[in-house]
């Protein structure tokens, strides 16, 4: 039987591991150690920022001046109503995308829902149903990273998924390797 020296001991042994075997944030492998983080660190988190400037009413490109419509979509009938862009694809975000869509960690899910959530509360979005982009099958992993994500804002906001109603005609090149420009 075990002394109660030896059982403190023991516990006290596996919290050290605990410790030194706590995950690290993804983004910038600072150690997680507040409570509630989860993946990522909270530091990395808040560096994730809405873009708050200039933009075209349609397909929602980013502008340095105040615009209605940009060049293209002046010129152009687009096939959408409108497209709206959370931030620019750089830094924390980037990151995270890329670690979800192409290491298909999937926990990751959670934060990338919740701009969705915040855009469609944002523009109170009224959509009868959620169409995911199906996922380029070329590219090496199986992982539906949008059809995922679709489900969980079903869960949320109640708008039913519709999924293999759209077809990829064109394929994508993997953005794992892109510029960050
Ligand atoms: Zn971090
Ligand atoms: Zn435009």
């Amino acid at each position: 039987m075990k002394s109660l020296t030896q059982f403190l001991a023991q516990e006290i042994n596996r919290g050290v591991k605990l410790f030194f075997f706590k995950a690290n944030c993804l983004v910038c492998a600072a150690p997680l150690v507040y409570r509630g983080e989860e993946l990522i660190c909270n530091s990395c988190l808040k560096k994730i920022e809405k873009y708050e400037g200039y933009y075209c009413h349609r397909c929602g490109k980013f502008s340095e001046q105040k615009i209605d419509l940009c060049g293209k979509c002046s010129l152009k009938q687009q096939p959408f109503i409108f497209q709206r862009s959370f931030a620019a694809y750089t830094g924390v975000l980037r990151k995270i995308l890329l670690l979800y869509k192409y290491s298909a960690i999937e926990p990751l899910k959670k934060y990338l829902t919740s701009i969705y959530k915040s855009m469609i509360e944002e523009f109170r979005l009224r959509a009868d149903f959620l169409m995911p982009m199906p996922h380029d099958l070329s590219h090496r992993n199986n992982f539906n990273h949008l059809g995922l994500i679709a489900e969980q804002l079903q869960m949320i906001t109640g708008i039913s998924v519709l999924d293999d109603l759209l077809i990829k005609q064109k394929k994508t090149p993997q953005q794992a390797g892109l510029s960050e420009k």
